[in-house]
């Protein structure tokens, strides 16, 4: 391809996350012709790692199950959670197409769903706060039907992974922790792991594709069925403009550049900025040099989205009560540093709500509850930390806990401990007192902190911090081994018999929410407010409608795949109130 070498297409995405192949999908069936550029050498983004989860409140397999109520009601929980960050038009956008979004991808695509019933919104004691049945999540997809392009799909981030085989949350991952103990669970695990060695050996990556790598799979599939093309290596370094509007963008191709000129629109997904050192030292106070944040959002999304959306004349909004959707990360040393770097950023989303598990910081106190969402407990241990000092802090367990449920990358039970000690990833002490000293906790504080909370763990309370205390803490937690224990709070057990274990967390992220302003179509808007033609944004490239609030799991991608949904309908001139594909 020479350097004047152009495509054209009516739809251009730009990252192939979540936020784009929505975008993407929609559009090709809606006869659009569809071209997805990529920069990485494998599709899929941040979305490939994530748990698929999607918060898309009165969904059809949410009513199918009999789970009814009126659009009031999360619209409500919206209102109470977000405050003056609150958008009614964003919201209405979002809850009246979220339903018809699920609808059309599970009658006319390859995505399936598996639903989320039983699953609550993270605070219980917020008016209209659900118990579940606000969430799906992508049902398992076999890889195989990707043909070669299961090749550069991108594989989940390793650490999560069993040998590179993902594990479904729900079930899937109760039947791996329960292995050694049940025979029902012992065959289920081995089944699929003799497959996923049969899946090494002739395909050289596993097939059994769960959560967001089954997500990205199944929006692939039903792009490719539809003549959609993704361009692997492609980065857009540049838009084109013509008299004010969007026509297209430049790509930089393993062939050279490309000028793709796109009719109706190009769609920014390119994943937000949370690889971006420059906008994190603007809009993360925790980051005051833009390093001090340690993302697991893919390696690739380094806020080129948001800098195409500048140059087309968007804004990135700064006003946002939180710029990034946090979480707990460990900092993970690799034997083989490859694209994604020589230390993995494990984000703590399992294990913190399980009985027999803290949280304390250097000074040996907890400070707060667990079981809460990565965010809130990210939201603490920022409040706790005294300015100028690091926020990070210690998830702290026992023999049996850490062998039982596993502590961050570290695995349960037959997987062995050693490696981790030598790394120095995972810290150990025979008593409290050794843990602490190989820690720098003060060992006398910790000791106080852990008799104090063993105390409390026999009458299931915490005085403190309220952990269990919401259905969201709960199911988060283990009720049935914490009943065969007699503890009578599913989050709580005491931490007692040594040796005892650590590893250490620090600020990281799921992702960002700040990002372009846009309208409820997903159009870009310019400084004035105004809709620049041609130019939308997906993902989590448009900023989030919760304002940087994080009320329930899954508000980044329901309204991820919810907004390409729409992006793709006003890009056709259809009104997805009355679109022919539902
Ligand atoms: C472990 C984990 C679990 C998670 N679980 C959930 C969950 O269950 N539910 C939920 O809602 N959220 C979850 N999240 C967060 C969620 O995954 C992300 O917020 C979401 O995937 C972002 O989607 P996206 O489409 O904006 O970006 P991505 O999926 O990250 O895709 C962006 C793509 O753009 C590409 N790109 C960047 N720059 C360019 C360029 N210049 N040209 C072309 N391409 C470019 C990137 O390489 C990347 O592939 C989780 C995150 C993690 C890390």
């Amino acid at each position: 391809m020479g350097t004047q070498h152009t495509l054209d297409c009516d739809l251009l995405v730009i990252g192939s996350g979540a936020g784009g192949l929505s975008a993407a999908v929609t559009a090709a069936h809606l006869g659009l012709k569809v071209i997805v550029a990529e920069k990485d050498p494998q599709y899929g983004g941040t979305t490939a790692w994530s748990g698929g989860w999607m918060w898309v409140p009165r969904n059809p397999l949410a009513i199918e199950a009999g789970i009814t109520e009126d659009a009031e009601k999360p619209l409500s929980y919206l209102r109470h959670e977000l405050g003056d960050r609150f958008d009614e038009t964003r919201a209405r956008a979002f809850l009246d197409n979220g339903p018809r979004m699920v609808e059309f991808f599970r009658r006319k695509t390859a995505l399936q769903f598996i639903d989320g019933n039983a699953i609550p919104d993270f605070h219980g004691h917020t008016p209209y706060a659900a118990t579940g049945g606000r969430s799906v999540c992508a049902a398992p997809f076999d890889g195989r039907r990707l043909g070669e392009r299961l090749h550069d799909l991108k594989t989940p981030l390793e650490e999560t992974t069993l040998w590179g085989m993902g594990i479904a949350s729900g079930a899937e991952l109760r039947h791996f922790l329960n292995a050694l103990h049940q025979a029902a669970s012992f065959w289920y695990v081995t089944k699929k792991v003799l497959r996923h060695w049969r899946d090494l050996l002739v395909h050289r990556r596993g097939t059994q594709l769960v959560n967001g790598n089954a997500l990205v799979a199944a929006l692939a599939r039903s792009l490719l069925d539809r003549g959609g093309q993704i361009l692997v290596n492609s980065p857009a370094t540049r838009l084109l403009k013509d008299e004010g509007r969007v026509t297209g963008a430049v790509l930089h191709t393993p062939q050279g550049p490309v000028r793709v000129q796109a009719r109706r629109g190009v769609l920014l997904a390119c994943g937000g900025f949370p690889h971006d050192e420059q906008r994190k030292r603007q809009l993360l106070p925790h980051a005051p040099t833009g390093k001090e944040h340690w993302s697991a959002g893919s390696r690739g999304n380094t806020g080129d989205g948001l800098r195409l959306g500048e140059s087309g004349g968007g804004v990135v909004a700064n006003d946002l009560v939180q710029a990034a959707a946090l979480a707990p990360v460990s900092l993970v040393p690799r034997a083989n540093p490859g694209s994604e770097g020589s230390v993995a950023h494990f984000p703590h989303l399992i294990e913190r709500a399980k009985p027999g598990l803290i949280a304390v910081t250097a000074r040996g106190e907890r400070f707060t509850n667990e079981a809460n969402s990565y965010h809130d407990f990210m939201q603490s241990l920022l409040a706790a930390t005294p300015s100028g000092q690091t926020p990070e802090a210690w998830l702290l367990c026992d023999h049996d806990f850490i062998r039982c449920y596993g502590l961050g990358a570290v695995k349960p039970a037959p997987m062995p401990l050693t490696p981790w000690l030598g790394k120095g990833y995972l810290k150990r002490g025979d008593t409290l007192a050794e843990l602490a000293r190989a820690c720098g906790i003060d060992a006398q504080c910790l000791q106080a902190t852990v008799q104090h909370y063993n105390a409390m763990c026999a009458q299931g309370n915490d005085k403190d911090f309220g952990k269990g205390g919401t259905p969201y803490n709960r199911i988060q937690g283990d009720a049935i081994r914490a009943t065969a224990r007699g503890l009578p709070n599913p989050c709580m057990g005491p931490v007692e018999r040594g040796p005892f274990y650590a590893v250490k967390v620090v600020v990281g992220s799921l992702g960002t929410f700040a990002g372009l302003r846009v309208n409820t179509q997903a159009q870009v808007l310019d400084a004035r407010g105004q809709a620049i033609a041609g130019l939308y944004a997906g993902g989590n490239d448009m900023n989030s409608m919760m304002g940087g609030h994080y009320p329930a799991g899954g508000i980044t991608l329901g309204p991820a795949m919810t907004f390409g949904f729409i992006a793709a309908h006003h890009m056709a001139g259809i009104d997805p109130a009355h679109s022919h594909l539902i």
